[in-house]
């Protein structure tokens, strides 16, 4: 008998009809003869409904009263998934993260996890019961609900995967797999069907929302094999695992990623001297607001300008905190909304050159302009327009072979 962890999307668990033909998939898994863990996500939507509703009422909200809103909508999927599969016959009990044992720190809105206990989650499936687990949500060391920070219902699934040891971990979403770049941007997209953590890794940091990137980093550290595939469907999908031997042979990309979910910050005037740069990313970093795609500047009279990347999220909160330091340090503070980060990665890039010449002669072609480029031995990444995004994502697919 085998225990396989299943994790269903928010558009998977959309309405009551989704979470019928769930419960049906659930139960042919159990008919095989499996023990079967569920992690849910909340319906699709309801999070940013939530999100929506408290920023209506305060613009920076307290960060472990959002935890508290924002646990609610996979609190709804595991009670209507338990009752469909019971409608099915089948037996099942809910949990919520809290109730999985899953402990994180104390960093609200964005925790990591530090311990996985299960619960009674062994107990229950010796029981015969299915185990539904609230996804993207977890209890700090004082009892206060945390959440696992966007998409983080793929991070729950790999993590009790990785604690219950399963023999299977299946991520079951609303496309076919992961492919060469998101298809509702690039039609002549492809379905990749075996990839390594380093690549997915990175294309997932890079902002492809198809898997969560800290997802992608636990499974690769407790070495989680996991399956990406539809339930809206019986195809085969994605396996992803450490090694894949011919690995896209030939291929120098392997995939395009675009994140429409970045806001640039530009600080001008910034006194250029030892210290002036650690402040701001000091103050920044304290508040737990990541930055991305530094570049610096030296403008005239020993004055500076810095440009750098957040994600729109933490917007409001960057600009209240940069507003405070540059007023300090006399520099002026700016953000705006209308960029995207698009990448292209690929393992084949440590070993191959030419790929910056082939990269920006796409983008120069398209007449697409470039405003922050960052690389790394298996990535380059742009800031570009918004308006462009797309087109721009498209043109480099066409440049590295990559379209079908
Ligand atoms: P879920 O709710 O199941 O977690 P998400 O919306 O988080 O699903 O992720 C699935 C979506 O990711 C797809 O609908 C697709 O538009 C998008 N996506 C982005 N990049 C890729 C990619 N490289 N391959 C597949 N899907 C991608
Ligand atoms: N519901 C959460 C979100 O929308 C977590 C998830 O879906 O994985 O980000
Ligand atoms: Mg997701």
């Amino acid at each position: 008998m085998a225990l396989i962890v299943q994790k269903y999307g928010g558009t998977s668990v959309g309405d009551v009809e989704r979470i019928k033909v769930v419960a049906q998939r659930i139960k042919n898994t159990v008919d095989a003869g499996n023990s079967v863990v569920v992690v849910v996500s909340a319906r699709s939507g309801v999070t940013n409904q939530l999100i929506e509703r408290a920023k209506a009422l305060n613009a920076i909200p307290n960060e472990k009263e959002m935890d508290m809103l924002l646990a609610v909508g996979e609190q709804e999927t595991i009670a209507l998934t338990a009752m469909a599969l019971h409608s099915l016959g089948v037996p099942a009990v809910s949990r919520t993260g809290a109730q999985a044992g899953i402990v994180t720190d104390f960093n609200h809105t964005r925790a990591r996890i530090v311990e996985v206990t299960g619960g009674d989650i062994k107990k229950q499936l010796d029981a015969g019961n299915v185990v539904i687990v609230a996804g993207f949500q977890g209890i700090d060391p004082d009892g206060y609900v945390t959440t696992l920070g966007r998409g983080g219902s793929d991070l729950s699934a790999m993590a009790l995967a990785g604690a219950l040891k399963a023999d299977v971990c299946q991520i079951f979403t609303d496309v076919d797999g992961i492919y060469t770049a998101d298809p509702r941007i690039v039609k002549k997209a492809r379905k990749i069907d075996v990839m390594e953590y380093d690549e997915l890794l990175e294309m997932a940091a890079s902002g492809s929302k198809v898997m969560q990137a800290r997802s992608v980093e636990f499974a690769r550290k407790y070495n989680v094999v996991f399956e990406v595939r539809s339930s809206f469907n019986n195809n085969s999908g994605t396996i992803v695992k450490a090694e894949v031997p011919s690995s896209l042979e030939g291929l120098v990309v392997s995939g395009v990623a675009v994140d429409k979910n970045q806001t640039k910050v530009t600080i001008t005037g910034l006194p250029d001297k030892p210290g002036s740069v650690a402040e701001i990313f000091d103050a920044l970093g304290k508040n737990g607001v990541g930055v991305d795609m530094i570049v610096q500047n030296i403008g005239r009279q020993g004055m500076a300008n810095l440009t750098f990347t957040v994600a729109k999220d933490d917007a409001p909160k960057a600009e209240k905190i940069l507003q405070g330091v540059c007023s300090d340090l006399g520099a002026s503070v700016s953000l705006t909304g209308d960029i995207a980060k698009v990448s292209v990665v690929g393992i084949g890039m440590r070993s191959n050159s030419g790929v910056a010449a082939t990269f920006f002669t796409a983008l120069a072609k398209a007449g697409i302009n470039v405003q922050l480029i960052t690389t790394s031995e298996i990535k380059i990444c742009v800031a570009i327009n918004l308006d462009r995004a797309d087109e721009a994502a498209c043109a480099l697919h066409t440049a590295f072979g990559l379209d079908k």
